[in-house]
């Protein structure tokens, strides 16, 4: 059926992992966060240099991170008072939950694959 699929379609696709419910999802469905000399940001280009960590844009994973230091964690940095307060802002704009921000064919494809090979009898 899909015999000639060769990926003209499929451009490589980064995936990265939310530092908070570990699922791994194609990069534009995760938001970047980035420590800098001036302290935590968000980098929707996804070029600030740095350390980077990245979490799904919902509140469910946004506390997560939060809570369980999964940042600092991640980031390698301690929050300032001042980092905390910009991401429980910028958390306070987002969706409370992840809606169909995550493009279900990209990850579906592999996610398939590798559960057929871990069942293999
Ligand atoms: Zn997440």
């Amino acid at each position: 059926m899909s015999r000639h699929v060769k990926g003209q379609r499929q451009k490589h696709v980064p995936k990265r992992t939310c530092i908070a419910c570990r699922q791994v999802a194609g990069k534009r469905g995760l938001v970047r966060l980035v420590h800098t000399e001036e302290g935590v940001r968000i980098d929707p280009s996804g070029k600030l240099p740095g350390r980077g960590a990245y979490v799904h844009p919902n509140q469910e994973c946004w506390r997560a991170a939060l809570d369980g230091n999964r940042i600092q964690q991640a980031l390698r940095t301690k929050l300032s008072a001042a980092d905390r307060q910009f991401l429980d802002e910028y958390m306070s704009d987002l969706p409370v939950q992840n809606d169909t921000l995550v493009v279900r064919g990209e990850i579906e494809s592999e996610d398939a694959a590798s559960q057929v090979e871990g069942r293999t009898p």
